[in-house]
């Protein structure tokens, strides 16, 4: 029992809010609003991942993010 933890809407979350303090997200941060507050989530991820791992792969920073369309 615990495992549901209110994963919030961060995924659909519409608007544009800083998941860590609520803030308007920047579009170079987002979806924070500042460097800090991303690395300050990183940070809580990582404690919190590495007891429960997943086959999630970690979408750590989105470098080349250009807008334009990504291939692969
Ligand atoms: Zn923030």
């Amino acid at each position: 029992m615990g495992e549901n933890k209110e994963k919030g809407d961060t995924k659909g979350a519409k608007g544009g809010k800083c998941p860590n303090c609520g803030a308007a997200r920047d579009q170079e941060y987002r979806p924070f609003c500042s460097p800090r507050c991303k690395d300050v989530d990183l940070g809580r991820w990582f404690k919190g991942s590495y007891a429960v791992a997943t086959e999630e792969t970690p979408e750590t920073e989105e470098s080349g993010d250009d807008g334009g369309p990504q291939e692969i």
